[in-house]
């Protein structure tokens, strides 16, 4: 006997089904999700380099004598000075004390409080005076020579920088750049 194909009578209502199924929320649960702080982290992760507590208290010891250079006095190298002003940036014309040997970080700090390897400027000559090839050590200390006499000592300066090389800097060397200090 030859079987008639199955007929279905009732049809299957496929689109209607997968259109009661419960949508996806994938957008809002990845929204739910706590968002990743990394800005705040990185910040934590790299704190300033906290002053050592010797550096410190060299600071304070030398507070009042770079004070004393600094206040009413005008920049031995332009000329400017906090009443008269120079540099159209204000903060340019504040009065500091360099260091001479600054680019040896420990020298620094034995420096900071010594006439003969200090010079007093404005801020701007400050970042002028880190250019070696234009501001080598011995013309930075002809400027003490010429503007403050009293306190040029090359061979304490010389001392402080290397006790093993008392003539890395001869005063030949600092004479020859007295006609370019003002
Ligand atoms: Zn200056």
């Amino acid at each position: 006997m030859k079987r008639s194909p199955l007929k279905r009578k009732t049809p299957l209502k496929r689109g209607t089904s997968q259109l009661k199924r419960t949508p996806l929320k994938r957008g809002e649960s990845q929204l739910k999700r706590s968002p990743l702080n990394r800005g705040d982290s990185e910040l934590k992760r790299s704190p300033l380099k906290k002053e050592s507590a010797k550096h410190k208290a060299r600071r304070e010891e030398a507070r009042e004598w770079r004070k004393s250079r600094t206040e009413g006095s005008s920049c031995w190298i332009c000329g400017t000075s906090e009443k008269k002003r120079k540099h159209p940036i204000r903060e340019h014309n504040n009065i500091c004390v360099h260091e001479i040997a600054g680019a040896w970080g420990a020298n620094r700090q034995k420096a900071i409080d010594k006439g003969h390897s200090t010079i007093v400027c404005c801020w701007k000559c400050n970042l002028d005076l880190e250019d070696r090839s234009v501001w080598p050590e011995a013309r930075q200390l002809a400027v003490i020579l010429k503007h403050a006499p009293d306190d040029y000592d090359l061979v304490a300066h010389n001392s402080l920088v290397n006790d093993n090389a008392p003539n890395r800097v001869t005063q030949c060397e600092v004479l020859d750049f007295m006609p370019s200090v003002e």
